[in-house]
């Protein structure tokens, strides 16, 4: 499948010019990005469908659906506490605070990302420009839907009878979670967090999981957005695109006009890619920094500017 999974072949490879890019990116005016796991790889967090595998012998998208947490809350909140831990250890990258520096200095400028981890909230993207479309993994809600949130929860563990998915283990040695031969810890139910205001309801992750529709006011202002005006250039950063309706926004993109360009590891994902595109191969967090430099200056190696443009 393509990036944006219709089935299109190109004759003509997409661009890859570095110096044609920055022209384009300094001279668009109505730009927009659609992040996925990928940019949050250089900060140690693992894709779903890459390196990181199985946890425990489970898929990580068998894991993260509603009817999974149905079946057995107590594993997908191992999941979970284990991905929180490691989102609040991580820090952001040079790719979060490229695309956070582009948001401040480009009016026009949207930014939707599928990631959970907070790590862009954390770069300081001005949160106005920024669209969680898979929610936050820092925020629990209510899984009897009372409608109860409690948002940017930084507990971890987030109660201790999940003390042991937020434990460190020097890089040398495996969590004991982590090794399906290890039994894993019995966490009863009534030990999760629940829900303070119905109090008959479990808390569950803010994100938004498979089979689960994205926030419809969230929607409606990404549309809105989408058919204000043409759209100068799409960014695409670090995903399959292979989850729906995220994956989608490329394809509206370019119906309003959009020259895309894809920033991936994986030649895979500039299938789809015509001429007048652009494919930068590689590692969001080394690339964005140099395509954004005319508008956002230079980089140092911590994401601070150190050279105004
Ligand atoms: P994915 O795991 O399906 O794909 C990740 C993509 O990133 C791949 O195309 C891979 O080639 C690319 N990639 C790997 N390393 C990269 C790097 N250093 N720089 C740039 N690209 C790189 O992830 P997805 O498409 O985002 O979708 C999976 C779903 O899983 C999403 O819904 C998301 O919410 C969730 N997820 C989130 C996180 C997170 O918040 N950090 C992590 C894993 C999964
Ligand atoms: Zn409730």
């Amino acid at each position: 499948m393509n990036y944006f999974g219709i089935s299109t072949t190109s004759a003509m490879a997409p661009r890859n010019s570095i110096a044609e890019f920055q022209e384009l990116v300094r001279s668009s005016n109505r730009m927009m990005a659609l992040c996925g796991a990928g940019l949050s790889a250089a900060s140690g967090l693992p894709t779903f469908r890459g390196a990181g595998g199985l946890w425990r012998n489970h898929e990580p998208t068998d894991l993260a659906t509603p009817e999974a947490f149905a079946a057995d809350p107590s594993l997908v909140w191992l999941f979970y506490a284990w991905r929180r831990h490691m989102a609040l250890k991580a820090k952001p990258n040079r790719g979060h605070f490229a695309l956070a520096e582009l948001a401040k200095r480009k009016e026009n400028f949207i930014c939707l990302t599928q990631n959970v981890d907070g790590l862009s909230p954390r770069a300081g993207h001005p949160e106005s420009k920024l669209y969680l479309l898979h929610g936050s993994i820092l925020d629990n809600k209510c899984f009897n839907q009372c409608g109860y949130i409690d948002r940017n929860n930084l507990s971890d563990p987030i109660c201790p009878a999940l003390a042991p998915a937020a434990e460190d283990y020097p890089p040398d040695q495996t969590l004991p979670l982590l090794d399906p031969n290890i039994p894993a810890p019995q966490i009863q139910v009534e030990d999760l967090p629940h829900c303070p205001r119905c109090k008959t309801g479990l808390l569950r992750p803010g994100v938004v999981w498979f089979n689960e529709p994205l926030d419809e006011n969230m929607i409606m202002q990404v549309e809105n957005w989408i058919w204000q005006g043409p759209v100068d250039l799409m960014i695409v950063v670090g995903t399959a695109a292979a989850v729906y309706p995220a994956a989608a926004y490329t394809r509206k993109a370019q119906r309003r006009g959009a020259i895309v360009a894809v920033i991936n590891p994986d030649p895979d994902s500039a299938s789809g890619l015509g001429p007048k595109d652009f494919f930068f191969q590689g590692d969001a967090a080394e690339i964005l920094p140099l395509l954004f430099e005319p508008v956002i200056g230079k980089m140092d190696e911590s994401g601070k500017i150190c050279v105004e443009p």
